[in-house]
């Protein structure tokens, strides 16, 4: 498996953070890398740094949002920026370095709580979600 820093991805990732203006989303935080020659059906999957290892290193939390280029790189730019929100969804509002699990029962990780934040994405960007087929189910190849 080859892994790399993806710029393109990080600037998607920081107009998402930067447009839904979720301050405890810390941009700064999140580092964005492609692999390729992936086994996993994914499209993209969420790494924390646990709390362990952020005592160890004295350092405080980060994520990283990994795309599987085999899977990812095809798909719309509408769907790339709804992975990508499904991977921001994982974070705890408390941006501890935890993960929140898809059945999470106070805040799950599912294609509704994508929806709503695409549409949100959406009118704040000042695009109708009309045009933009809010409408189309996904399944996300869940990590
Ligand atoms: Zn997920």
């Amino acid at each position: 498996m080859d892994v790399q820093k993806a710029a393109d991805i990080q600037a998607m990732v920081e107009d998402i953070v930067v447009t839904l203006d979720k301050p405890y989303l810390n941009q700064y935080r999140l580092i964005c890398m492609r692999s390729r020659g992936n086994k996993a059906r994914a499209y993209a999957r969420i790494w924390n740094l646990p709390d362990i290892w952020q005592k160890a290193l004295d350092v405080g939390p980060y994520y990283i949002i990994e795309v599987l280029a085999e899977h990812f790189d095809s798909l719309s730019e509408d769907k790339k920026k709804q992975v990508l929100i499904h991977e921001l969804l994982h974070i705890p509002k408390t941006f501890s370095g935890a993960l929140l699990s898809h059945g999470h029962p106070s805040a799950p990780v599912n294609e509704k709580a994508v929806k709503v934040l695409w549409k949100e994405y959406l009118q704040k960007k000042g695009i109708s979600p009309k045009k933009e087929g809010l409408a189309r189910f996904f399944d996300f190849g869940e990590d």
